[in-house]
């Protein structure tokens, strides 16, 4: 259903920081359902994939490196109008410009170790829960035509 969901990964460095809990937290505070979620290690190819639209940009390569460092937490989040509301909830790229109250502003280390990453469109969403997931891994709270 389109917007009723987003995809996030908690990223290496929150996850070293022992931060997953304390995000989850946030992320269920703030009225988002998991529709599915596991924990892994990206292939370098897989991370390359992943981020292929920054290919060109001067912080790629550190980026594919940071990504690729350590276990992250992939998640699909449901809510009505899900991709913008995430993206409000996790705040700027930038954590010194994120607002108070985000994911971010309060986990960030700093512009590449930014804590999460949040789907832009719906569209991506689907093509990156879809990257992550097959259908039998995906319980949407809205179809219960699953269960
Ligand atoms: P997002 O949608 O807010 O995650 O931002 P982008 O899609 O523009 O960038 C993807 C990820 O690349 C960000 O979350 C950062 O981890 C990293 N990144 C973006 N811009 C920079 C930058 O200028 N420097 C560094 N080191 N990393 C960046």
């Amino acid at each position: 259903m389109a917007g009723t969901f987003t995809f996030t990964i908690i990223k290496p460095g929150a996850v070293s920081n022992e931060d997953i809990g304390p995000i989850l937290n946030m992320i269920n505070e703030n009225g988002f359902h998991i529709a599915a979620m596991k924990l892994i290690k990206l292939r370098t190819a897989q991370a390359k994939k992943f981020y292929a639209v920054h290919s060109e940009r001067p912080f790629y390569n550190d980026l594919i490196e940071f990504m690729t460092s350590g276990a992250i937490l992939v998640a699909i989040l449901e809510k009505d109008n899900a991709v913008e509301e995430y993206r409000k909830l996790i705040g700027n790229t930038d954590p010194l410009k994120a607002e108070e109250g985000t994911i971010r502003k309060k986990f960030a280390q700093s512009m590449q170790k930014n804590a999460v990453h949040g789907s832009d469109s719906d569209e991506n969403a689907e093509i990156e829960a879809s990257f992550f997931f097959s259908n039998s891994e995906r319980f949407s709270i809205f179809d219960v035509s699953d269960f």
